[in-house]
């Protein structure tokens, strides 16, 4: 499936959820107007006319939307980047087929090498993703965890270490969403549990082997060398919401009424983020499935945490960048 770039990405999210920005540069350009830059003033007044344009915005348009020349910007990457998909997406087609042509000519069958299964792969530790927090969502929250899930399965999928992936909870109306959100669910490499985790891990928690991870708990998930001693005795829950933490210290409440071990992430000891340390679903996954692969914190965080997301990195991390490319995973 194609992905939009980094910078699309950015460029969308930046769009749309930076009204603080733009009222900055606006009152930018005010006090450029206000020291009487007028050439200055004009020249900004021009640009957003043209971009406007190019977005189809008369100059009066752009200013009752309040667009700033960096949102302006980003709209019209973000366009350029639309336009281009039929086009981008008919030479993708195209250099697969003729990939496929040539190596039918080398004799060459066509084999998933990056294709591991759960049952074949050294890593043998649990990571559940729990289902059960459907009614904190609305429609829109649903539809983005169910989208994030959708990554953990790819990323698993392509992994060279995939770990032992679990839905938990994973009922009826929940498991409707899910296919109808990703057809050919049925022939996913997961272990799709209508039992709660408590049930699924029951063994595990009964040895005080079960983690809920949660950004709240006081505890810290500990070094690789530990994840590679304990491979597959130790099982981990992600909470499957998008909550945007309006339910704060919901999880670590459920994890200490269940009497069940709870860590964060040790991002403290090893980044700074510009945004919350409460991470999305996939990106603790990701960390989860890097760090259970052998990798150690420092290249799970440099190969997963995006760029702009990083203050600073508080231990050396661009040694773990050099080394981030034996990291097992395979994207
Ligand atoms: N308010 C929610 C946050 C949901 S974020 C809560 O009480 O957990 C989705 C899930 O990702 C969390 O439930 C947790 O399992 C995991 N998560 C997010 N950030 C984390 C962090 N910094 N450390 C450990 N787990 C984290």
């Amino acid at each position: 499936m194609e992905e939009p770039s980094k910078e699309v990405i950015q460029a969308t999210e930046d769009a749309v959820a930076k009204p603080e920005a733009d009222a900055k540069e606006d009152a930018e350009s005010q006090e450029i107007a206000g020291a009487g830059d007028a050439a200055t003033n004009k020249k900004v007044q021009d640009k957003k006319r043209s971009m406007g344009e190019k977005l189809g915005l008369t100059y009066e348009e752009v200013i009752e939307k309040g667009y700033s020349l960096n949102r302006l910007k980003k709209l019209v990457v973000q366009q350029k980047y639309n336009d281009e998909k039929p086009e981008r997406r008919a030479a993708q087609k195209e250099k697969k087929k003729s990939r496929k042509l040539e190596n039918k000519l080398k004799g060459v069958t066509q084999s998933r090498t990056n294709f591991y299964t759960m049952k074949d792969s050294p890593n043998k530790t649990p990571v559940a993703i729990s289902l059960s927090f459907m009614k904190y969502m609305n429609e829109k929250e649903t539809r983005k965890l169910l989208k994030q899930v959708h990554r953990c399965y790819s990323l698993n999928r392509r992994s060279s270490s995939p770990c032992q992936f679990y839905l938990t909870s994973c009922t009826g109306a929940v498991r409707e969403k899910l296919d109808a959100a990703q057809p050919g669910l049925s022939n996913w490499d997961v272990n799709f549990c209508e039992e709660s985790y408590h049930e699924v891990f029951k063994e595990y928690k009964e040895k005080n082997n079960l983690v809920f991870l949660s950004s709240d708990s006081p505890n810290v998930l500990p070094e690789v060398d530990e994840f590679a001693k304990t491979n597959g005795q130790v099982a981990y829950v992600i909470g499957g919401l998008v909550d945007h933490n309006v339910y704060k210290g919901l999880t670590l409440g459920l994890a200490t009424e269940g009497s069940i071990r709870h860590a964060k992430l040790p991002i403290d000891e090893y980044i700074s983020l510009s945004s919350s340390k409460v991470l999305t679903v996939n990106h603790v996954f990701e960390l989860m499935l890097s760090v259970s692969s052998g990798n150690s914190w420092p290249e799970a965080f440099t190969k997963v945490i995006p760029k702009r997301k990083m203050l600073q990195n508080k231990k050396n991390l661009t040694a773990a960048t050099n080394d981030a490319s034996s990291s097992g995973l395979s994207d």
